[in-house]
């Protein structure tokens, strides 16, 4: 794939390194890749895989720019709160580099379509932030036999790893539990902008040099704490027993059912509350989530108290537990369950779900 006159000079600055040199821009020109999530890592990665020069960059995301996620998407405007992202990703993207071809993939990826909306890219970036994506990203990248870049933040920290499920170790070596954990989103647990940075561009790293044959952190996985500036890389097993690509690909049923939760849905739950006054609704959050909305009747409880030793409630009483979106409810549920609780269940989609199908004035956050 030859380089025009204007390629030349836009790359001239990464072309000039020895290993690369025309060759290997040519080789990115050719390359096709797939993001997944245009959030706080993925923003970057496209940024930078755009810049670079990829030739082909897919764009999947599904949602619309909103303001709690300005801190870390730079890709995005304050103006642009509202609009849908894979549509403004690409505008971006193209203004940042017309030379590439920018597809946005706008909806989300499951078990079930991933597969084909990945089949034609070369390589895939993971930069979403649930397990069921991720799960779903494994298992594809298992059947398709391709290379990705996992990345993944919180709080403070970061893990990167580039997984070659046919021939390594993947995700369900490393997390053989990933698909039934919970959602950790930032939403919930916070993230710092320049932790997201630092690993989204590592990640772009990661698939540049895939791209360009270079050594990678192919079958290592890298855990990142920049809190304490504590950065650890380790090998990683393939495992004989993991239940996506081990030989014995098996599932825990019952280890599986023992984490199921018990969910109620905000319809479910107003009729309940509307008919009975019933259950308790207990607010999971921290109290300045409180202060900011919550659901008119429900009690604030402190999470820590709450898992320790029930907060004062019994084991026969009807409670139900909700948060921002459900994982923080879920550890609640298990926790109590263990202690006996009966009659518990978690709001599906918390407070998010609750001012989104019944309290629309509700203030979002
Ligand atoms: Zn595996």
């Amino acid at each position: 794939m030859a380089l025009s006159r204007n390629e030349l000079v836009r790359y001239s600055r990464q072309l000039v390194i020895p290993e690369l040199g025309p060759a290997g821009q040519e080789k990115l020109k050719a390359a096709k890749v797939a993001v997944i999530g245009a959030g706080g890592l993925g923003a970057l990665v496209l940024e930078y895989l755009a810049g670079a020069g990829v030739g082909e960059l897919g764009v999947f995301d599904f949602g619309p720019v909103e303001l709690s996620n300005l801190h870390r998407q730079f890709l995005y405007g304050t103006g642009d709160i509202g609009g849908v992202k894979t549509e403004l990703a690409k505008r971006r993207l193209l203004e940042i580099n017309p030379e590439v071809t920018v597809n946005a993939h706008e909806g989300m990826l499951t078990a079930e379509n991933t597969r084909g909306a990945i089949e034609r890219y070369d390589y895939i970036a993971d930069c979403t932030d649930n397990f069921m994506t991720r799960s779903a990203i494994n298992k594809a990248c298992l059947a398709l036999g391709k290379t990705y870049v996992h990345g993944a933040v919180y709080q403070f920290e970061g893990q990167l790893a580039v997984f070659d499920p046919c021939v390594g170790p993947c995700l369900g070596c490393l997390c053989p539990d990933a698909e039934s954990m919970e959602n950790q989103a930032c939403a919930e647990a916070g993230v710092m902008g320049p932790a997201a940075g630092a690993v989204a561009s590592m990640q772009a790293l990661e698939v540049l040099k895939l791209i360009l044959g270079f050594e990678t952190l192919k079958g290592k996985f890298a855990m990142l704490d920049f809190r304490s500036s504590d950065f650890n890389v380790i090998e990683l097993k393939k495992r004989e027993d993991c239940p996506v690509c081990g030989a014995r690909m098996r599932l825990d049923k019952k280890f599986i059912n023992s984490l199921a939760v018990e969910l109620i849905t905000p319809e479910e739950l107003k009729a309940r509350l509307d008919c009975a006054g019933l259950p308790r609704v207990l607010d999971l959050r921290y109290a300045w989530e409180h202060d900011l909305c919550h659901i008119k009747g429900d009690t604030w409880v402190d999470f820590d108290e709450l898992v320790k030793n029930g907060a004062g409630f019994q084991p026969d009483d009807d409670l139900v537990f909700y948060c921002k979106g459900q994982s923080k409810s879920a550890k609640a549920f298990r926790v109590l369950r263990e202690k006996g609780f009966k009659n518990i269940c978690v709001l599906k989609g918390g407070v998010d779900a609750w001012a989104e199908k019944i309290e629309k004035g509700m203030t979002r956050y």
